[in-house]
Formats: C-alpha cells, structure tokens, sequence
C-alpha cells in the first residue's frame, strides 16, 4: 500500500486525502489564490528562498494577505515530519471562503493555505534527460498577467493536455507574433552560436526560478546570454532548445512539431548547464541545513 502524502491544512498535519475544503473557497470557485512548488532533494528544500519570494509577490500582486514566514515554518515542519527525501513540495494560498460575489468578499476571509509533501521515485523525466524531449507549438491564450504566479492554470491545462496527446512532453506557448513565450509548466531557452536565448521578464512569463538559477549559470561559466524571445521561423537556425522548471530541472528538447533541432540531439550547451545544475544541488546538500 503506497503511503498517504502528509499534508498541513491550515497549521494542522493531516493526511493529504482527509483534507476538506469549502465549496465556498475563492480558489475553487474563481481561481482565486497562489501556489509554489518546490524541488526537496536529500530531504532539503531547493532554492527555498526565491520560492518564498515569489509568493510574496504573488500573494502581493493578488491581495491576499497570508503570514508567508509562517507558511515557511509550517512547510520545513511538515516536510520534516514527513520524512520524504526525494520530492516536491506544493504550496496553495487562497483568498478563503465567503459567500460567492466576484469583488474581495467585505471583512477579509482568512486565507486558506495548503502545503503538501510528495515523493518522488527517481526522475520524472529521466529518459527525455537523456534522449531529448519532443513539444508542440500551440497559441498562447492565457490572461496578461502571467508573472502572477496564480492557480488559474486553464489554458495550461488544456495545452499541457494536446502535447501529452500527441505525445510529446510539453507544449510551447506561442504569441500572436509568433514569438515562443514559454512552456505550459516550464520557461524556454534557445541556443545559437553557443549564446542563450530567453524570454524577457515581464508580465506573460513566469519568472520561473530555475530560469533565474540557469542564468546565474550560464553568467558563472562564461555563456552569453540573450534575452529575445526566439520566434517560431527562427526553430530552423537554432543549435539547441531546452527547457527550465523545478521538476524537469534542465530538460532538453529534440523536436518541435515533429521537426528536428539542430542536429536532433541533445546539445554541449544543454548539457553543460544541466551538469552545472546538478553541482549547484551537491553543493547545497553537501553545506549545513539552513
Ligand atoms: N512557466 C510556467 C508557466 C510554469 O508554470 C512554470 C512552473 O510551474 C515555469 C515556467 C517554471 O518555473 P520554475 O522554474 O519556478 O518551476
């Protein structure tokens, strides 16, 4: 029998599947809260603090006001409890319950805030590490504040969903201009003459932190950095295509619509900074717990 997944519901440890919620909740009615998830490798929370700060900004940005240092506390509590070495962490903050009107209900409901624990058994996506991930391209119709880290994840959903139909690992989300925005749960990097190419911050991406990480990397081993969105004409061109998020780390890519990337193999950039990857989490496991 596997193990139910600890959860802590409110500031109370509870297994995941006996938590219950309100109908009322503005996350389940509206979309209306947060979220972070969170990489754990030898039982330590990876990149812990620009996750919290990410949701401070979230939470900021969509006016729920929550205790976020207390949610950091009851997070290293609740994984430690847990005992879960290998995993991820999800944290949901919502605007609460209160009956159902679209404006910020009058008197401020608590939030209501979710942390969960679940192990990982190996690499989600071992295999693609090595052989290279294949995508789609399909339009980008999220909403204009996609820097808002919020669980309004439709349109993800829905494109995550037609790349696993096509069999293919994820989807690239495309601007009208067809400039390559991001992934539907992941941020995009070209490579080009041995340079990078990314998304600029601003509000249709993610600021995903393992962006910002792979950047930090990339400036540390010498590798230009261009930030321009790559254009779906300019696939043909490029040497390489990768992906960056918390559970696929550095995950390259092979194919876009079925069409190969440069020479349909993983690529020396990628893999460099997916080897540098690696050495950042060895460094943190092999430093004293924070
Ligand atoms: N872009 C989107 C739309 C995402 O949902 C995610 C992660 O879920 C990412 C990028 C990658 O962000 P991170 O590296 O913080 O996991």
């Amino acid at each position: 029998m596997t193990q139910p997944l600890l959860a802590n519901w409110n500031g109370v440890e509870q297994p995941l599947d006996e938590v219950r919620v309100s109908v009322l909740d503005r996350g389940f009615l509206f979309g209306d809260g947060g979220y972070e998830v969170l990489r754990i490798y030898g039982g330590r929370l990876f990149l812990l603090d620009e996750h919290m700060q990410r949701l401070v900004r979230s939470l900021d940005k969509l006016r729920i006001a929550a205790d976020v240092p207390r949610i950091e506390r009851r997070l290293r509590e609740t994984l430690a409890h847990s005992g879960v070495v290998e995993g991820m962490a999800y944290l949901q903050v919502t605007r609460g319950e209160a009956p159902r009107m679209h404006r910020f209900p009058p008197g401020n409901p608590h939030p209501n805030e979710l942390i969960y624990i679940a192990p990982l058994a190996g690499d989600p996506y071992g295999d693609a590490r090595e052989t290279g991930a294949a995508v789609l391209t399909t339009p980008d119709v999220r909403w204009g504040r996609c820097d808002i880290k919020s669980i309004n994840l439709l349109a993800n959903c829905l494109a995550a969903q037609a790349a696993a139909e096509a069999g293919c690992q994820e989807a690239l989300l495309v601007a009208e201009d067809g400039a390559i925005v991001e992934g539907s749960h992941t941020s995009v990097f070209g490579v080009k003459d041995g340079a990078i190419w990314t998304t600029p911050l601003g509000p249709h991406i993610l600021p995903g932190i393992t962006r910002g990480l792979v950047l930090r990397l990339a400036a540390r081993a010498g590798i230009s950095v261009v930030e321009k969105s790559l254009h779906t004409r300019e696939l043909g061109e490029i040497d390489e295509l990768f992906l960056t998020g918390t559970t696929s780390e550095v995950l390259p890519v092979t194919t876009v619509d079925g069409r190969p990337i440069g020479n349909g193999r993983p690529g020396p950039v990628t893999r460099r900074l997916a080897e540098t990857y690696r050495q950042v989490v060895d460094e943190m496991l092999a430093g004293p717990a924070s």
